[in-house]
């Protein structure tokens, strides 16, 4: 048995981080600077965290980076007016409604607020139809952990075309995008969820398996085959018991069956957080 290789994001990312940095520096030259808007409502601690890494590597592509925090307590009609306000400002080229609302928002649907081309997170509807027809382009926004992902696998050499790929969790952010863009990619895509059965069977038969599911170390050894043939994206974000965290994969007692795995931390978050900043880029362009 031999160890996984491990997929780390960060030589991906000091990879490509170049290439957004001159991207940002010519659109600079030009008189624009990719300008995105962060909306963060309250303070739940995860979303602090995640605004500020957001802000954290615009900032180091060149781009220009404000995080919005409005109170925990901000009326539907306020909150509304900040997103018009930045769906209306041409030097805004980047929205970003942090998820998730506090109770007091948490009747409004979001997912369409953001206008289609400032829509860096990808989840209007225009943006989703395009990913489910297939007319993706340069600039296309495809949300940001789906576009991670694959940014990830074509560092690491990982072909999607004619692979079984099995994607569990069938959440609008991670696992229903993924299984469209992967599709996309020739992929022969599973999309396995809550009531999925007999999954430990199904993803043994895959060749690549995505897990997202927000269940710590769920995925043991008896969900993998025993011949370092697998690859695992693994990108649930979860505390476990120690109060560390890890993903939805039992990463130590799986690491010596499959071949490869993305850690938890270091591997599909920062990947997400990257993808922002590229989605930023593209939109700034148009
Ligand atoms: P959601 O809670 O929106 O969706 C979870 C999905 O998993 C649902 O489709 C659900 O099925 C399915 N599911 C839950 N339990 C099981 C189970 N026991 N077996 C099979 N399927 C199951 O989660 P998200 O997609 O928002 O997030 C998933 C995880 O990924 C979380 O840990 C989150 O923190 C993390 N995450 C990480 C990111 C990153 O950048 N690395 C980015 C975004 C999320 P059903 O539909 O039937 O309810």
């Amino acid at each position: 048995q031999k160890e996984a290789k491990l997929l780390y994001a960060q030589p991906v990312i000091e990879k490509q981080v170049e290439v957004l940095k001159d991207e940002c520096k010519s659109l600079k030259s030009k008189g624009i600077t990719p300008c995105l808007k962060v909306i963060l409502v309250g303070n739940n601690p995860g979303s602090v965290i995640y605004t500020n890494s957001k802000k954290k590597f615009a900032e180091k592509i060149g781009a220009s980076c404000e995080i919005i925090n409005l109170d925990e307590s901000t009326g539907e009609e306020e909150f509304l007016k900040v997103v018009n306000e930045f769906n209306n400002d041409d030097l805004v080229h980047g929205i970003l409604i942090q998820l998730p609302l506090p109770k007091s928002l948490s009747q409004i649907d979001t997912t369409d607020l953001v206008v289609p081309h400032k829509d860096v997170d990808g989840f209007h509807y225009e943006n989703v139809a395009k990913l489910y027809r297939g007319q993706l382009g340069e600039t296309s926004m495809i949300p940001c952990t789906p576009k991670g992902i694959v940014t990830m696998a074509k560092y690491y050499g990982i072909d999607f075309a004619g692979k079984n790929v099995v994607i569990v969790g069938r959440s609008l952010i991670v696992g229903k995008p993924l299984s469209l863009l992967l599709s996309n990619l020739n992929a022969t895509v599973t999309l396995a969820h809550s009531k999925t059965q007999n999954l430990k069977d199904l993803t043994k038969t895959a060749d690549i398996i995505v897990t997202a599911i927000g269940s710590p170390k769920l995925f043991t050894k008896e969900y993998f085959r025993d011949d370092n043939s697998q690859i695992i994206f693994d990108v649930g974000i979860n505390r476990s018991e120690d109060g560390k965290l890890c993903g939805d994969c039992d990463f130590a007692n799986i690491k010596d069956q499959v071949a490869a795995i993305t850690p938890v931390p270091k591997g599909v978050g920062p990947m997400t957080i990257f993808s922002v900043s590229q989605n930023l880029i593209s939109a700034a362009k148009k």
